[in-house]
């Protein structure tokens, strides 16, 4: 939006290639990213010489024919495409103390501990000190691209739900903690100086506190308290918002009292937190009386508006498995804009969104090419996993990127991990100047996610082969199974559908089995769907107990939509609306997990 003539007298104006700026300092972060996008071949090659002549006299670089070696083809020629499965050995010799130049020549500082599981743990990514600078600068860059769209967001405030988890040390005392934790950690986010951009409801004592009711508490309430001034409302992702609005759900008559008396609960022990709060908790019964009057309406449609009425966008991330949230946020946000600013990984932050206030469906990611050397393996949905003796498969640079095509994105970092496969399915929609833009497609193997959790197609029916053992006893099979990630629940849960066979000397199991069934399943699960249940991000497990002939129906449907008779299996994981009602109308009972998992962070 162009600038009244009295703002820009107030102010130098800047136009750059990406619009009016905002203020000098936003001037300055859109020229950097017109420049690296502009350049973003030459900054890759520059990037890929500076991480190897770093790292070229490590362990795994030497191992790999590139001592002394800088330059990109010798790097394409020698060094291999690899998994995390490839390089557990050397992560594990670094978690368990060894100190040696294994993978960078600069040391390891921690492990931060990725969604994605291997053999059902939680991956340990390694990184270095600077790797913060560069995650900070990605983030440096979001406000001044947010203000071409919305202005006057120095004028408020931004609620925002975050979070820390609790952190453990490797055997070899490196700690090991989510990428975020260790950014809310740090020195950058708990000092940083004021910026009238980024001026957040929440104190920064009530961020990190690990007792994640505290933490909610504490933030929901500074955020009604904050109530007008707040201009825009956000998690990280989705799931995280939603657990907002439900605490909001169950907790507001203890908030509307705590701003009634002006003195926060009593469960809220943490004095840094006490602290924070006090200073802009005042005894307000006007606040009370309305934080009482919308929470106790039956509705909740459009809860977001009426309690924070100047919120301009909610800025959360709603693509990939977020996407299935959308619905839900529009209901309680009465429609407002979602912004999904950036895409990043624990293993590297990779870019951000040029268009946040774009429409969902249309947003696409800039990867900016100073972040690290990227590269991209063409995908192919029918190819075989590849063998050991299989020639490598060749990638493609970004800048050679196909408009349309699909690829998984493949990383090599500053710390050390080189041509690193990243699991993420992405499709190029264009370029920002040379810099290719992705739609993120989906993870590869991701079957259902919550939240942070992944479970792939061979967890699943590891989960399901054990709980089956259980109905044994009643000669009961089970003869089909699929699932669904449901998000119309907070927090949403996975439910999975049973069809069963009972034997001719069998008995049909009474409900108290199947509850034990779903437990059992989550026990089978991994260890961030383990956490995320025992915390309050995911939702007991639900098996629906499908009458008999029902898959063959959903094969029948599918076959009417033109699938192959010869090569029908029936999917995993339903995700179709005609499928899923189809599923839903031949329910013949319905079983909750009755506990949660068993998990232990002290456990990698
Ligand atoms: P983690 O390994 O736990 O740090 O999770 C990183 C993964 O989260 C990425 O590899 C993506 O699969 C997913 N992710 C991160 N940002 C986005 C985004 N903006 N949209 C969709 N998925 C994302």
């Amino acid at each position: 939006m162009a600038p009244t003539a009295t703002e820009a007298v107030a102010r130098r104006v800047v136009t750059t290639a990406l619009g009016v700026a905002a203020c000098e300092r936003d001037v300055e972060k859109l020229e950097f990213i017109e420049e690296k996008t502009r350049d973003f071949d030459s900054e890759q090659e520059r990037v890929l010489a500076e991480i190897l002549a770093r790292n070229n006299g490590a362990e795994y670089l030497r191992r790999h024919g590139m001592e002394g070696r800088t330059d990109r083809a010798a790097f394409k020629a020698c060094v291999p495409v690899v998994t995390y499965e490839d390089l557990r050995p050397e992560i594990e010799r670094i978690a368990n103390g060894d100190r040696s130049n294994i993978i960078s020549s600069h040391p390891i500082t921690e492990f931060l501990t990725s969604s994605g599981t291997s053999a059902g743990e939680r991956k340990l990514m390694p990184t270095i000190e600077d790797e913060l600078n560069r995650r900070q600068m990605l983030y440096s860059l979001l406000m001044p691209v947010m203000n071409l769209y919305v202005p006057g967001l120095d004028k408020g405030k931004g609620l925002y739900f975050l979070f820390i988890k609790s952190e453990t040390k490797t055997p070899g005392g490196l700690p090991a903690r989510p990428v975020l934790t260790s950014y809310y950690k740090s020195d950058i986010f708990k000092h940083r100086p004021y910026d009238p951009y980024n001026v957040y409801t929440s104190p920064t004592a009530a961020i990190l506190c690990t007792d994640s009711f505290q933490s909610m508490y504490s933030q929901m309430l500074c955020g009604l308290v904050a109530r007008t001034e707040v201009l825009r409302v956000g998690a990280v992702f989705a799931s995280g918002l939603l657990r907002a609005i439900r605490f909001l759900q169950v907790h507001w008559k203890e908030l509307a009292h705590d701003i009634r008396t002006g003195t926060m609960s009593a469960k809220v022990v943490e004095p840094s937190i006490r602290a924070a709060v006090d200073e802009v908790l005042r005894p307000d019964a006007e606040l009370a009386d309305f934080v009482e009057a919308e929470c106790a309406k039956d509705s909740w449609e459009g809860i977001i508006t009426r309690v924070w009425p100047n919120t301009k966008y909610l800025d959360v991330i709603v693509t990939g498995a977020m996407a299935q949230y959308i619905p839900m946020l529009k209901y309680y946000s009465g429609g407002l804009p979602m912004a999904c600013t950036m895409y990043a990984s624990s293993e590297c932050y990779f870019g951000l969104n040029l268009r946040p206030m774009c429409d969902p469906s249309e947003v696409s990611y800039t990867i900016m090419p100073n972040m690290g050397y990227f590269e991209l393996l063409p995908h192919d949905p029918e190819a075989k996993p590849l063998c050991k003796d299989d020639p490598p498969p060749r990638l493609v640079d970004l800048a050679d990127a196909e408009v349309g095509k699909e690829y998984e994105l493949v990383i090599t970092t500053y710390a050390g991990l080189c041509r690193y496969r990243v699991g993420d399915i992405l499709q190029v929609t264009g370029f920002h100047n040379a810099a290719p833009q992705f739609r993120f497609v989906r993870r590869k193997n991701v079957l259902l996610s919550i939240d942070s959790d992944k479970t792939d197609e061979a967890e699943l029916q590891a989960a399901v082969e054990r709980a089956s053992a259980l109905l044994a006893p009643y000669d009961a099979r089970i003869a089909e199974y699929t699932s669904q990630a449901d998000a119309t629940t907070i927090p949403g849960h996975y439910v999975v559908y049973w069809e069963l066979m009972v034997g001719e000397g069998g008995e049909w199991p009474e409900a108290a089995v199947f509850e034990r069934c779903c437990l059992e399943m989550e026990e089978a699960l991994n260890a961030v769907y383990r956490q995320g249940r025992n915390g309050d991000a995911i939702g007991p497990l639900e098996i629906r107990v499908v009458r008999g002939g029902t898959f063959e129906e959903v094969m029948d449907y599918a076959i009417s939509r033109g699938a192959s008779i010869n090569q029908y299996k029936a999917p995993r994981c339903v995700s179709f609306g005609p499928i899923i009602e189809l599923l839903n109308s031949r329910v013949l009972s319905k079983h909750f997990s009755p506990a949660c998992p068993t998990y232990s962070p002290h456990k990698k």
